[in-house]
């Protein structure tokens, strides 16, 4: 019956968090609708044509941005699972951090284990490293460093009161060195919309896809915050064999630091 009851308060409170999302939903078609409509006018001067253009196209941006992240927390999206080497797959995403993350983030690469492989959903897998990343650069305030960290073979520890398993697990950690959270956050961090972040800028749905993401794999997602000095995530996904005939690329420097 307990279970029953927090599953209904739970509803309620998703109910109410989709209400949010379609209100803000709305806020960003309106602001569509009335630049189309002033864009209609024939003597509109080019300059203003332009912003108006430009205020369309980017709040499509951020329309897609929310559906997309909707769908990917409803798991609509079908997972494909295929074998990779998480080594070379952590150097690829940091490239791509690189850019995110701008020019006083340093994106720095340490790989313990080069012959890890997992089998997982890559896109997925890449989402939740960018979700993870967006959450500390934000927590950064434009200056510090962000580790990326490839540990192999290591046991799953207990998370949240489960128990681990003594399977070989590829463990994948991103420390950012931003504000850390205190454990009121920590607490709620991978519910569905939590955020504290402001209006238009947050959803609160990044760390709920890289749970459902860890979970859905087999795995589990852990996080180790300090207050003042920042915050490590650490995603941990079963190790398998490397696929026979899978391209192997050859062994990654142990630490390369990008950017
Ligand atoms: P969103 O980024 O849209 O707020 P998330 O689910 O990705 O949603 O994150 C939820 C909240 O967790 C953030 O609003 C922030 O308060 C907190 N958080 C997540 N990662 C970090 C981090 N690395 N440092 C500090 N706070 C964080």
């Amino acid at each position: 019956i307990e279970e029953a009851l927090r599953q209904a308060q739970k509803m309620e409170a998703i109910g109410q968090l989709t209400g949010g999302i379609a209100h803000d939903f709305n806020n960003l078609l309106t602001i569509i609708r009335s630049s189309v409509d002033f864009l209609r006018r024939p003597s509109l001067p080019e300059e203003r044509r332009l912003r108006y253009m430009d205020a369309v196209s980017d709040t499509v941006d951020r329309a897609a941005k929310l559906t997309g992240q909707l769908l990917a927390f409803a798991r609509r999206q079908a997972l494909k699972p295929e074998t990779f080497q998480v080594g070379a797959c952590l150097h690829e995403v940091a490239d791509m951090l690189d850019t995110i993350t701008g020019a006083r983030i340093r994106v720095v690469v340490e790989v313990a284990t080069v012959e890890c492989f997992v089998r997982c959903d890559r896109s997925q897998f890449e989402t939740a490293l960018v979700n993870i990343a967006v959450n500390a650069r934000d927590a950064m305030d434009g200056e510090g460093c962000l580790t990326l960290r490839l540990t192999g073979g290591l046991p799953m520890p207990g998370i949240r009161g489960h128990v681990g398993s003594r399977k070989a697990f590829a463990a994948v950690s991103l420390t950012d060195t931003g504000t850390g959270m205190p454990e009121e956050y920590l607490a709620r961090i991978f519910e569905p919309f939590f955020t504290t972040k402001a209006v238009g800028k947050g959803t609160g749905l990044g760390l709920s896809q890289v749970f459902g993401f860890a979970k859905q794999s087999g795995g589990d997602v852990d996080v180790e915050s300090t207050l003042g000095h920042g915050t490590t995530f650490t995603l941990y996904l079963p190790e398998v064999e490397a696929a026979a005939g899978a391209a192997i690329t050859s062994p990654a420097p142990v630490e390369a630091t990008h950017g």
